[in-house]
């Protein structure tokens, strides 16, 4: 499967793909994340990167575009991927038509999660991740359990709350996502591509919403492809 989660800042796409990545044996591909390394790294591109995000705004396109056509190079997504937080705007979509074209490789779906304004400014402001493996909680709906442990350090998840995730930065943020990327709700709609889930609720009932969605474009992929075959044999 090769998938695209669109959606605002905190309707959680990222907790959705990790849960979603050992069911379908694919990677999450996020663009934050592989962002946030190269801050924490401080390797060029990050420095480059790092006042669009503490701003909240984007980071410019041929930043962003170059590290996803990196990673989706790599072994682990020959098979399928899960974007998450890319394509961002116009410009980002044709960019990856034009990669996927190359490789003959397609979106399967893409997913928009739906939560209201409010409920995404409470996430957001509850959101922490554990320094060491990289899991994503909220302090307020789903805290580690107690005595979890970090598959990684083996003590207890280190949490620490994002930089751009205070309060003027979300504002930004929010507003970016309705200016830029919800015009690509459209696009992918005309595509016939586009899978609307409710993403508000407990955590499993948002994956099983998730799960019945993809299931059902996997399900309309499928004579579409056995097609193209049949056009390419004859
Ligand atoms: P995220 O973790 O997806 O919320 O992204 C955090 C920040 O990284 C965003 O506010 C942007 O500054 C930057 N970012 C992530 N993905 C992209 C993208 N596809 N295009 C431009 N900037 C991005």
């Amino acid at each position: 499967m090769r998938i695209a989660f669109l959606g605002a800042p905190g309707s959680g796409k990222g907790t959705q793909a990790q849960r979603l990545m050992d069911r379908y044996r694919i990677p999450q591909v996020s663009t934050g994340d592989l962002l946030r390394a190269a801050v924490a790294n401080a390797t060029p591109l990050g420095l480059k990167a790092k006042e669009a995000m503490d701003a909240g705004k984007l980071v410019a396109d041929e930043i962003v575009i170059g590290m996803l056509k990196e990673r989706l190079a790599r072994d682990d997504a020959a098979g399928g991927f899960i974007l998450d937080g890319y394509p961002r705007n116009l410009s980002q979509a044709q960019a990856l038509d034009a990669l996927l074209a190359d490789l003959g490789k397609p979106l399967d779906a893409v997913v928009l999660f739906e939560v209201p304004k409010d409920e995404l400014v409470r996430r957001i402001s509850g959101r922490r991740t554990c320094r060491h493996c990289g899991r994503v909680f909220n302090v307020f709906s789903s805290p580690p359990a107690k005595g979890e442990r970090c598959p990684k350090s083996g003590g207890g998840h280190d949490l620490f709350q994002r930089p751009d995730d205070n309060e003027q930065t979300v504002a930004q943020r929010l507003e970016v996502y309705e200016q830029q990327t919800k015009p690509l709700v459209e696009l992918y709609g005309g595509r016939g591509l586009l899978e609307r889930i409710d993403a508000t609720g407990q955590l499993e009932e948002v994956t099983a919403r998730l799960r019945d969605a993809l299931e059902k474009e996997r399900k309309s992929a499928k004579p579409a492809k056995t097609t193209a075959k049949k056009k390419a044999k004859g």
